[in-house]
């Protein structure tokens, strides 16, 4: 499982919010470095006990952390490759926690990097922003799979400095507000006393550098908004609240800064015939009731195309047909839902006088004479 937290803290698994947030104190103000200048150890304690206490005390995190063990907390984008991959196929609510997790700024994080000014951050380039893009998708594109061509409008290296923000021929300097640190110091109270904080530069993002003659295509940013043709194709049986993740698609971060990433988002259309339960389809199909007496055989429609569908003589309303195959295809597994055509008796509303009068000649006909009402008279064999 990785790290014990529980451990870390000294508490056992069914501790209540309250006993988890005294132990983590506890430790906190032991191993606080302003109370242990320069002791390594001491810090790397007061990290972990930080570590665990920020996942034990978010109710989110801390079930995904007893459930899954770390691995439960780590992001759905960890090392992967471009495309889509199957285990990031969850629902919304699942990839916003997981999003909130990677790209929030843990407060610990902060406070350490700069308590001491040993865990400096080398200036780093900021990364571009996650695109969201919804895709609607009909039931018969969803049933098969689909190749989508979305049109992405983001951002793009400038194509004229190639990113760098500066004046082609022109180069960068020390930033002199930081004086090429990337970094400002100010110092502010906490709940454990007064500590510096280091906040990335603004003058120059915390890169060190400014440019000195902004390139004039991009005002000096590196980059451009631009449309994007990306084709992604879908897999069938996804459905709304589904996302796929495309790694580095996203824009492009201010010169030459990391690209965030696309996520599609799969909205599945209302369709105007078939209901969705899982991989089925429910069809509903209304007959004459002679029909119903005689059998018939009778043309529905299905996701792909029309099909026929024997109704035998003497189907009672109700009776729910499976057509098998005709549903959706799995997503990730071999095979597909089937069509459920559930067919229901109709009954007319308005009769000639002929019709009347020979449905009345039949009304005294034995065989027309319904079964006694009560508990479930249809017979299994007529409901599926
Ligand atoms: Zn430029
Ligand atoms: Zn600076």
């Amino acid at each position: 499982m990785g790290k014990d937290y529980y451990n870390v803290l000294g508490v056992d698994r069914n501790a209540s919010a309250d006993e988890i947030k005294k132990a983590y104190r506890k430790l906190a103000m032991k191993y606080h470095p302003d109370r242990n200048k320069g002791d390594k150890g001491t810090e790397a304690k007061f990290k972990e006990a930080a570590e665990a206490y920020e996942v034990l005390s978010d109710a989110d995190k801390k079930a995904r952390y007893d459930r899954y063990g770390e691995e439960g907390l780590k992001g759905a984008f960890s090392g992967r490759g471009g495309g889509f991959a199957w285990e990031d196929f969850t629902h919304a609510n699942d990839f916003e926690d997981i999003f909130n997790n990677i790209f929030s700024n843990s407060i610990f994080g902060d406070f350490f990097g700069t308590q001491s000014g040993r865990n400096r951050r080398k200036p780093s380039a900021q990364r571009g922003s996650d695109l969201r893009v919804n895709l609607k998708l009909t039931l018969e594109e969803i049933s098969t799979g689909v190749d989508k061509t979305l049109k992405i409008k983001k951002y793009k290296k400038c194509k004229t400095c190639g990113g760098t923000g500066a004046k082609p021929g022109t180069g960068q300097r020390t930033c002199p507000q930081c004086n090429g640190t990337g970094e400002i110091h100010s110092q502010s109270r906490s709940f454990f006393g007064a500590f510096i904080s280091v906040q990335p530069c603004s003058a120059c993002n915390g890169e060190g550098t400014i440019v000195s003659d902004p390139c004039i295509a991009c005002t000096g940013t590196g980059r451009a908004r631009d449309t994007e043709t990306i084709t992604i194709n879908v897999p069938a049986g996804v459905t709304t609240g589904n996302y796929i993740p495309l790694k580095g698609q996203g824009d492009v971060g201010p010169k030459n800064g990391p690209a965030g990433d696309v996520v599609v988002f799969i909205e599945e259309l209302e369709h105007e015939l078939f209901e969705r339960e899982g991989d089925n389809v429910i069809y509903d199909l209304p007959i004459s009731f002679i029909q119903a007496a005689l059998g018939d055989t009778i043309e529905v429609p299905t996701l792909n195309g029309r099909a026929r569908l024997k109704i035998p003589a003497g189907s009672q309303s109700g009776k729910i047909f499976r057509m098998r195959g005709k549903g959706i295809q799995h997503l990730q597994r071999h095979g597909a839902g089937d069509q459920l055509v559930r067919v229901w008796v109709w009954t007319p509303k308005n009769l000639s006088r002929d019709e009347r009068k020979a449905l009345e000649q039949l009304s005294d006909s034995p065989n027309l004479k319904p079964p006694k009402g009560g508990k479930s008279f249809l017979k299994d064999s007529d409901v599926f």
